[in-house]
């Protein structure tokens, strides 16, 4: 039987495919590659020695997903697909809305068409808003700030209102809380197009001289150095968690029959402390300048890890350390991401 994944040639996805390709799992990707290039997935093909099907498709074309569940006689999906940048997400947010609610509920619907009832869907730790409280529980009151982060809580809901009519559903909820890194051969890793959002890429870029220094958004939260703290996890732990997530899927029972689980690694770093460590593993200066604040923004998110552990029996293993020395082996080798690549 074969595993969907939507949005399977994006950052997470091309790490899920390698980890599931490599479990011994068989994979179809559908993407329309709006956030990402088919050469992920030849790339995808050179780490496991395993060819990988492919369907160029939208999900919000449901007759497309039904044709393609059915033809590779799918069993369950793993859903990527969706828009991501909060800032982008407050410009055009019918976008947002088409792509992730409306995208989802297409997918859904093709699913129950064809008797597929299975999904782990990609959430955020954003679905917590401002934390009231340290480690986020999977208990803590949820609320969105911004268009993204509302997609991400409606998505939620709908998943929660289908397992309560239906028992026959099995639903993995994965709140993510900062992915980074790449995998280790450097063949895969983010590609963000244009100017990056996130701190990672960001910092990478000046490291390699493709920008001249990185803003700090302030440095006057009340954190250990005044700047932002957040939970960041390597993309390879990330999707490890995925793994045991599918596995945890088929000991679901009718009564139970869906999950919520944080995917972090239950440390926070702050951006100067991240700053540091990407110092270290570049042997780069990364010059930086305190910038205001970044609207919306809190000052400081980490996980609880404990229902990851006790529900997938799975925990992040991979180190600051690795998170940056994985992100400048793939930055070295991949300068302009997989644009030199693309035909
Ligand atoms: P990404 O943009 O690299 O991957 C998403 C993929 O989905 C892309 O390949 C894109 O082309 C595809 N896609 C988008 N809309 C589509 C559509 N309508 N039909 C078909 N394909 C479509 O993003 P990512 O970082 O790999 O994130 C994957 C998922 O994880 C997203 O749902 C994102 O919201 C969620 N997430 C990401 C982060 C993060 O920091 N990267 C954090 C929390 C949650
Ligand atoms: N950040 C920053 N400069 C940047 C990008 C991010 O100082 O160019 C900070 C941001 O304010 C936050 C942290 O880095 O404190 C992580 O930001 P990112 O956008 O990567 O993740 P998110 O805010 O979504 O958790």
């Amino acid at each position: 039987m074969t595993i969907l994944i939507t949005g399977g040639a994006g950052y997470i996805g091309s790490h899920c495919c390698v980890t599931f390709l490599e479990a011994g799992h068989d994979v179809v990707v559908v993407d329309n590659f709006s956030n990402s290039s088919p050469e992920s997935l030849n790339r995808v093909a050179s780490i496991t020695g395993r060819k990988i099907a492919f369907e160029e498709a939208d999900i919000r074309d449901r007759t497309a997903l039904e044709r393609i569940l059915k033809t590779h006689q799918c069993s369950g999906v793993i859903h990527f697909a969706g828009l991501k940048a909060v800032g982008e997400s407050t410009e055009i947010p019918l976008e947002y809305y088409a792509n992730n609610v409306t995208g989802t509920l297409e997918l859904l619907a093709a699913m129950n068409a064809c008797d597929v009832r299975q999904l782990i869907f990609s959430s955020s730790a954003t679905v917590y808003g401002e934390p009231q409280f340290l480690p986020l529980t999977e208990d803590h009151p949820l609320s969105a700030t911004n268009p993204y982060g509302r997609t991400k809580l409606m998505i939620e809901d709908i998943l929660r209102d289908l397992a309560a009519s239906d028992p026959r559903w099995r639903f993995g909820i994965l709140r993510y809380f900062n992915p980074v890194g790449a995998h280790k051969s450097g063949l895969i890793g983010e590609d963000p197009r244009g100017i990056p959002n996130n701190l990672m890429p960001f910092v990478s870029q000046v490291a390699s001289g493709r920008r001249d220094q990185l803003s700090v958004f302030g440095n006057d939260y009340d954190t250990r150095d005044g700047t932002g703290v957040r939970d960041y996890i390597h993309v390879v732990d990330l999707v490890e968690g995925h793994l045991r997530a599918h596995e945890a899927l088929a000991a679901l029972t009718d009564e139970t029959n869906s999950f919520t689980v944080n995917l972090g690694t239950g440390t926070g770093y702050s951006v100067l402390e991240m700053v540091k460590a990407f110092e270290r593993a570049s042997n780069q200066k990364i010059p930086y300048e305190i910038a205001p604040r970044r609207a919306g923004d809190v000052a400081e998110v980490y996980a609880d890890t404990k229902a990851a552990e006790a529900k997938l029996n799975w925990s992040a293993e991979r180190g600051l350390e690795d998170m940056c020395s994985d992100t400048w082996n793939w930055a070295c080798k991949n300068p302009k991401g997989y644009e030199a690549s693309d035909g």
